[in-house]
């Protein structure tokens, strides 16, 4: 599914020389290389403000934490998603209303938005699910209709690209009021750990974030609000500070081997490829298809059988989880998510994948299906 190896080795002497200087430095919490990766990261999304954290899992926790919430205020995201987007909105004491996502895209139905919002409704949670963004534009409006917050869940979409309709074009999780990324290894920007970043274009958001992620620290030994212990190490700062500047490549890389699979695969019947929107690229932090679902775990264990790893994101929407089961007391209440979650198969996707491995991958598929 992914080649992590084989994506160091190619930037080995780089990752090295900066792992090093941390090493010889040995200011390894916020040290040096974290300021800078915070700043580089602001320059490439073209954000206010970056703070980065722990994990993704954190800067989701982060964003809440700083809009000052109050316990049963609700949070609206989806049931097709990781773990993350919902749990930490439980952890919190509030209150995750879930709405379904579309058939095509598995992103945020935004039609559903509305007739989830009830007065204790205070955020908005989008999750910009495989890698593609949800239509941003659409819940920007709908969040300032009802006054609500917007917290983006960009996980999955670092460097997507979201374009209004007034031409203007904005990076993933910076169009929110905060957004969340995650650097876990297999992300698009990947640590070799945890870690995570928080984006905002508020200044007060931003140091209340940067405070909440350092114990509610206000100066040194003085606590003006309950807060997390959560930082970016700074050997990581340093390994993704190298990565960062490689990321248009692997983006390019991932662009390049959906283009194959959507030409080998475009006439091969009993499944559906991933929908282009016209708002959004599409980062392919997975290459997603949809098929029968009586065929689909056939389909996995026969590519299985051939050498072909697949995954299946995510196999359980969360409302059937049973840490979550009592946000969707009724049977089939959101139809979209639960078909997807057996028809939805992912494919090899990552930075190194070979011609060869591509040709290999799309013709046992096709004459598995043929
Ligand atoms: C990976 C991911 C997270 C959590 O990130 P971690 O760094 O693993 O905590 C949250 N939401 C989504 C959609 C993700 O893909």
């Amino acid at each position: 599914m992914v080649d992590l190896n084989g994506q160091y080795h190619k930037i080995q002497p780089e990752v090295d020389a900066a792992m090093r200087q941390v090493l010889e430095r040995s200011d390894f919490i916020h040290g040096q290389a974290v300021t800078d990766f915070e700043r580089a990261l602001a320059e490439y999304t073209r954000s206010r403000q970056v703070v980065t954290c722990a994990s993704g899992t954190d800067a989701l926790q982060l964003a809440l934490m700083a809009l000052d919430l109050q316990p049963g205020d609700e949070v609206i995201t989806v049931p097709f998603t990781f773990v993350s987007t919902v749990e930490v909105i439980a952890l919190l004491g509030l209150r995750p209303v879930l709405v379904d996502v579309c058939p095509d895209t598995s992103n945020m139905d935004v039609t559903k938005i509305e007739a989830a919002i009830t007065e204790r409704t205070k955020v908005i949670l989008p999750v910009h699910l495989f890698g593609q963004c949800v239509d941003m534009e659409t819940i920007l409006q709908i969040a300032r209709r009802h006054d609500l917050y917007v917290i983006e869940d960009a996980c999955q979409a670092l460097g997507a690209q979201v374009t209004f309709s007034d031409g203007s074009v904005h990076q993933a999780g910076t169009m929110g009021h905060v957004g969340c990324t995650s650097f876990f290894p297999t992300k698009n920007l990947g640590c070799y750990g945890d870690g995570g970043a928080v984006f905002t274009q508020d200044d007060t958001l931003a140091a209340h974030i940067r405070s909440m992620a350092n114990h509610g620290m206000s100066q040194k030994y003085y606590y003006d609000q309950v807060g997390i212990n959560s930082r970016l190490d700074t050997l990581q700062a340093a390994v993704l500070q190298v990565k960062l500047s490689h990321l248009d490549e692997y983006i390019a890389a991932r662009q390049q081997a959906a283009r194959f699979y959507q030409e080998a695969l475009a006439d091969c019947p009993g499944m559906e490829l991933p929908s282009i929107t016209p708002f959004s690229t599409h980062t392919y932090h997975q290459y997603t298809i949809r098929l029968a679902s009586a065929l689909r775990d056939e389909v996995k264990q026969k590519l299985a059988d051939a050498g072909i790893p697949t995954m299946v994101y995510y196999p359980c929407p969360l409302h059937q989880q049973a840490a979550y089961r009592h946000l969707a007391p009724r049977q089939e209440a959101f139809p979209v998510s639960e078909s997807l979650a057996k028809r939805v198969l992912s494919l090899p996707m990552h930075t190194e994948l070979t011609l060869e491995q591509l040709q290999y991958i799309t013709s046992t598929l096709r004459s598995i299906l043929s």
